[in-house]
């Protein structure tokens, strides 16, 4: 069976394995047949070893398979999963695998902050495979409205950005900022104008992508490279309530703290190595607010997914073949992809 596997020497790439084999069921779980799987940046973090050596956490006598943008069916049940799934189930597979259930965190609906949590594609074994073990608790199904090629980019990109905006406590009429216009950015976009009602800006440095966020409904458009993003965005609108960070790079942070209007409030959701520079002196007298945001429930899953069925929110997906993954995974560390790769299981 083909699968993903992070390299031994964490050099950022993976090598496409022939003979891989998902681990047995235990209670509770289930085998899904894998449709289709996104590549995430989260990903590119895990094969480069930036949280750590993979295969060190419940090792297995193969390397971890990568993938949290998963969608495929439900073929085989253990007992205790069938109060869950059944066979057929369409279901997603989630950098939010699984969790505790039972700690303060679990029991608040802050399900993704529990210290027990273990995330696909780095914990366990990911859905960049012909074959998945998921929790059947926790694992989302795909309402049937939905092209499972698009859930699969929302299962990550649209469920974070779904998210974030709420961190951000986006209201109809606000104006947010969409700092990077990628693969989360474009979902950000959508969901702020379409499902939140926001006026939207989008800043980025790639005229394309700029282009992709207006078609999806930004009013106000920044080339983070040619014009000074935090003084357009005060001249032209007078600051955004909440900036969306999905740039990894923190200078993008430092000009959305510059960007926000006071009791505005800045949406950590990118991963740049590095800090971001906080003025005291903005913080306290503008009443600015930091808040990180990460992934999303079950139930913040199930509600993106929704949005997406209705017609609401469309991922821009490009079907991949699986054996190029290393030159896709090229194309998105020089941030040539716009919206999703997304790997087709289906015809193997
Ligand atoms: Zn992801
Ligand atoms: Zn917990």
């Amino acid at each position: 069976m083909k699968a993903a596997v992070v390299r031994e020497n964490l050099d950022g790439y993976v090598d496409l394995i022939d003979n891989w084999e998902p681990r047995a069921l235990s209670f509770g779980e289930a085998l899904v047949d894998v449709e289709y799987s996104g590549l995430c940046h989260t990903d590119l973090h895990v094969a480069g070893g930036d949280f750590g050596d993979p295969s060190t956490i419940n090792p297995r006598p193969f390397r971890r398979v990568i993938g949290h943008e998963g969608v495929g069916r439900v073929t085989k049940l253990a007992e205790g999963a069938d109060d869950y799934l059944k066979i057929g189930d369409r279901v997603s597979i989630a950098w939010f695998y699984d969790a505790c259930g039972n700690c303060e965190y679990c029991n608040s609906g802050n399900e993704t902050f529990c210290r027990k949590v273990r995330n696909a594609g780095f914990s366990v074994d990911g859905a960049m495979a012909q074959q998945v073990v998921v929790n059947a608790k926790y694992a989302v199904k795909v309402p049937e409205g939905l092209d499972p090629m698009e859930a699969s980019s929302i299962t990550c990109a649209g469920v974070t950005m779904y998210k974030s905006l709420k961190v951000g406590e986006t209201k109809p009429g606000q104006w947010v900022s969409v700092v990077g216009a990628g693969g989360l950015g474009n979902l950000a976009v959508q969901y702020a104008h379409n499902v939140f009602g926001a006026h939207v800006v989008a800043v980025d440095g790639n005229p394309d992508k700029l282009a992709a966020a207006k078609e999806m409904g930004a009013e106000l458009l920044i080339n983070r490279k040619t014009e000074d993003v935090p003084a357009v965005i005060q001249e032209k609108v007078g600051g955004v309530h909440n900036a969306q960070v999905t740039a990894v790079n923190t200078t993008a942070f430092n000009q959305s703290i510059a960007s926000l209007r006071p009791m505005g409030k800045l949406v950590a959701v990118a991963l740049p190595s590095g800090d971001m520079g906080l003025n005291v002196v903005k913080t306290v007298l503008d009443g600015i607010e930091v808040r990180g945001s990460l992934v999303g429930t079950r139930e913040d899953l199930k509600e993106a997914f929704q949005f997406g069925a209705e017609g609401k929110v469309k991922p821009i997906v490009t079907r991949a073949d699986i054996r190029d993954i290393n030159d896709v995974i090229d194309e998105m560390k020089n941030g040539k992809i716009t919206g999703r790769m997304v790997f087709d299981f289906t015809k193997m």
